[in-house]
This record gives C-alpha cells, sequence and structure tokens, in this order.
C-alpha cells in the first residue's frame, strides 16, 4: 500500500519533499540540526504520557492506559498501521513495604520490593541479619550457612558514560537473592543498584533459580545501605536483627501488549526499520526516564526522518510491554514476528541525555553505509566507534533473524541516579539533550530508510 504524505504536511518543511529520490545527505544533516534546535515533538510526548498516564507497571490496567495513550498519539502525529499485540503474562505488584532494625540499634531503613519477590506475610518476619559486603563473598559462603538468616549484600557502584557499572554491581540484584535463598536465606535485603545517595531505593526485577524458591527481597536506599554497614562495624560481635514487612503480591495471568505504528514507505515491498523502546514502567516514579523517553525519541525521529519527504522504507515503531519484568513484550514479538524480514534495528532504552557515539554491527562488513551514517550525525556531536552493537532488550526480532543492527550509545552517566526509583520523574528531562537525541536518531533512520540495498553483514 502506497501511503501519501498526508500526515506530514504538518511539520514544517524548508526543503521540499521528493517522493521519488532519496535526500541528499546535506539535506538530512541540515534538518537533524533544525531538529536539535526545534523538535517538540519528543517532549510532547513524553510529558503527555507522564501526566496523563504516569506509571505503567507490566501486566496492570495502567499499562494498558498508557498502550491507549500512546496509540491514540501516534494516529494523532500521522503514524498508520497503529495495532497492538496482545500477551498473557504472569503479573507481580507491590504491597506494604518497611525495614527496622531492630538489634543492636534500632532504627527504620528506607527499602523497596523487587519484582518477582515473595511475601513476608502482613505480620513480616524477624531475623539476624549477615552482610557480605559484595556478591563474591556471598558467592564463597558455605551451603546451609545462611538457614533462618537474612541476607544483606552490599556492593559498589560508580557511575560510567557506558553505563558499564551496571553490569559490575547489577548481579546483587539479578540474582544475589536466589543465591542467598539457595544457602538457607529467609530473605534478602541489597544495597540499591544506583549511584546516588538519596533516601530513593532503586527497584528491578530479580530472577530464583530453578529449584530455588523465591524469597522475599528488597533494595535498600544508599543511605540507609552506608547505615547499616556502620551498624555492623559499631556492632562489636552483637547480632544485628531487623524486621522485614514486604507483601507484594502475584496477579496470576494479566494482558500485556506490544503497540506498533508505521510511517510507510515508498517501497513498501521492501524490509522495515525497526525502532523500538519500553512502553511499560517500574511503579516508583512516571516512567519518564525508563523508558517514556526511549519511546518519545523514536516516535519523534520516526516523524522527523519522514520530513524530508516520504521515506523509501517503511519505518516502524515498537513499543514493547513488559520489558522490566521479565522482556515478555519482545518475546512476543519476535515469536509473532519472527518470520517477517527487518531491514536494521535499533532501540532507545538509556534515558534521554545526549548521544555520544554511534556503533553498529556492520561497520567493516558494510562500510559505505556506516560511514554515511557516521556522516550523518558528526554535526551533531556523535563520535563512530569499532564497537560491535548487540541491540536493546527489545529487539530480540532482530537478534533472532541475525539481522543488521545499530546503537547510538547515550551519556548514561546520571542514569543510575534515577533508575527504577521514585524520582524517574519528567523534571529529570534536559529538554535539550532529548532534542539532541531525536536529531541524532532522525539523522541516522533518515539515512538507513533511504537506503535501497539490504545492509550486508560479515559472516
Ligand atoms: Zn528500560
Ligand atoms: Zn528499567
Amino acid at each position: 500500500m502506497q501511503k501519501p504524505l498526508l500526515a506530514l504536511v504538518a511539520l514544517s518543511l524548508a526543503v521540499p519533499a521528493s517522493l521519488t529520490a532519496a535526500p541528499p545527505p546535506s539535506t538530512v544533516g541540515d534538518h537533524a540540526e533544525r531538529v536539535a534546535a526545534e523538535d517538540g515533538l519528543a517532549w510532547d510526548f513524553l510529558e503527555g504520557l507522564t501526566t496523563e498516564v504516569g506509571p505503567r507497571m507490566a501486566g496492570t490496567e495502567a499499562e494498558a492506559r498508557g498502550r491507549a495513550w500512546s496509540m491514540q498519539w501516534l494516529r494523532t502525529n500521522g503514524f498508520v498501521n497503529v495495532v497492538e499485540e496482545p500477551y498473557d503474562m504472569r503479573t507481580w505488584v507491590r504491597g506494604t513495604e518497611t525495614a527496622v532494625v531492630l538489634a543492636p540499634f534500632q532504627q527504620p531503613m528506607h527499602i523497596t520490593a523487587l519484582g518477582g519477590t515473595a511475601s513476608t506475610g502482613e505480620n513480616g518476619i524477624e531475623a539476624e541479619v549477615v552482610f557480605f559486603p559484595t556478591y563474591a563473598v556471598l558467592e564463597a559462603a558455605a551451603p546451609d550457612s545462611l538457614k533462618g538468616k537474612i541476607a544483606f549484600i552490599s556492593h559498589d557502584m560508580r557511575p560510567t558514560q557506558d553505563g558499564s557499572g551496571y553490569g559490575f554491581a547489577g548481579p546483587a540484584r539479578w540474582t544475589g537473592a536466589s543465591l542467598a535463598a539457595s544457602k538457607g536465606a529467609i530473605a534478602t535485603v541489597i544495597r540499591s543498584i544506583g549511584t546516588e545517595s538519596h533516601r530513593t531505593p532503586h527497584t528491578g526485577g530479580t530472577t530464583f533459580a530453578e529449584g530455588v524458591k523465591p524469597t522475599p527481597a528488597g533494595a535498600l536506599s544508599n543511605p540507609d545501605a552506608d547505615n547499616l554497614e556502620r551498624i555492623f562495624a559499631r556492632a562489636n560481635g552483637q547480632p544485628v536483627t531487623m524486621r522485614l514487612v514486604l507483601t507484594p503480591r502475584d496477579l496470576g495471568m494479566t494482558k500485556s501488549g506490544n503497540v506498533t505504528g508505521e510511517i510507510v514507505g515508498r517501497d513498501p515491498s521492501l524490509p522495515p526499520v525497526l525502532l523500538a523502546c519500553h512502553l511499560d514502567s517500574w511503579d516508583l516514579g512516571t516512567g519518564a526516564v525508563d523508558d517514556g523517553a526511549g519511546c518519545a525519541i523514536i516516535a519523534a525521529a520516526a516523524k522527523q526522518a519522514a520530513a524530508f519527504g516520504q521515506p523509501l522504507r517503511t519505518i516502524r515503531v515498537l513499543f514493547a510491554g513488559a520489558e522490566e519484568v521479565g522482556l515478555f513484550g519482545s518475546s512476543a514479538y519476535a515469536d509473532a514476528h519472527r518470520n517477517e524480514p527487518f531491514m536494521v534495528g535499533l532501540e532507545s532504552d538509556f534515558g534521554a541525555d545526549r548521544i555520544w557515539r554511534i556503533d553498529s554491527n556492520f561497520t567493516e562488513s558494510d562500510a559505505d553505509l556506516y560511514k554515511q551514517l557516521a556522516a550523518a550525525v558528526a554535526r551533531l556531536g556523535v563520535a563512530p566507534s569499532k564497537q560491535v552493537a548487540h541491540g536493546g532488550a527489545d529487539l530480540n526480532v532482530v537478534r533472532a533473524q541475525k539481522g543488521a543492527l545499530v546503537d547510538l550509545q547515550q551519556d548514561g552517566t546520571r542514569y543510575f541516579d534515577l533508575h527504577h526509583t521514585p524520582d524517574d520523574t519528567l523534571d529529570k528531562v534536559d529538554p535539550v539533550q532529548l532534542r539532541q537525541n531525536v536529531a541524532v536518531w532522525a539523522a541516522t533512520v533518515g539515512v538507513l530508510a533511504n537506503h535501497s540495498n539490504p545492509v550486508e553483514l560479515g559472516q
């Protein structure tokens, strides 16, 4: 189906649109610079979503409202083939959450439950706490050595531009509770996986290994974890005990879904360019940085990329559901679309701070295309690289096809100050950096969607 430019005329075009040829590279660069200065679409999406919907916990009615809201936004802004693809998932929701150190120095702590964990029951549990300064020390603990105890896993996380500190500190959250439970712990508290020192605990998912029964588990805010470490240092060998009340619930199977929308290309028979983000969020903040911003960036960029004329290829946006709690949306999309070829996949899920580097998985095998991309974004302050792109969590469908991937690397220095906390709110998004993201994406997608050949991938 050939789609006319009806929806695109609303954009102010300084350059006349051509339906027959790809825009010259200089036009792409000029337009991208204007987008960096002027785009209001991404902010409109993000302000609207965080104000009219707010937190969008996977599998809940709030996530469903997020889907309805974003489908309306896409249609209003000229996207076509806007559809919802539902799937069923097991849904976990938060309950009461309190932690109190009882001895040797009594005081309350700020805690939040980790996704997928069990309840302590309304009356809570009281037990001795065992301190593990790192995940490695917990790994070395003897089997059954934590019987009847609460494990406290601390660690050290520092901000890095590329977010690599997450890979270093993350295991405490991802599998720490399971490891402690396998050694007999009845519950686990971890130091938040975060780089700020506010009393805002960072939630996130945790996974229990096969055969390990889920236990209650929560993250303490960084200042509370500091305090608990000092309590251990001053306890002089007396036991440290804690009362935990964490009452999350399993709602059983509920509906979630993915949302897609398209800007149809001049030749819809060509494999489309796939832009992904996730629409669900944790429940503590309003899901502005993670990942409302990503959806705002890709939606605005798809429109801006088409502003210099209807692209050759279709641009499809995928707002995946239920990423935070286990990539349910990404898996469902990969299952449903495995046999539909995509030209290339890109994802935005690392906040809204500026893009500083462009990676691909065809930098050498299709050097001409990579050079075009690098040139298109150089004017926006983005460096080329030889790093291999792996795509984000919501690009399972492209990875399953061993397809082409581009990663637009964002500055992650601030990201883990906010990640999964009550502080993930709209005011933390810098509109200037958000526009730079849209401009870089628009320039990149503009080149890709007007590239007629398939991407040449190495063996
Ligand atoms: Zn995310
Ligand atoms: Zn997240």
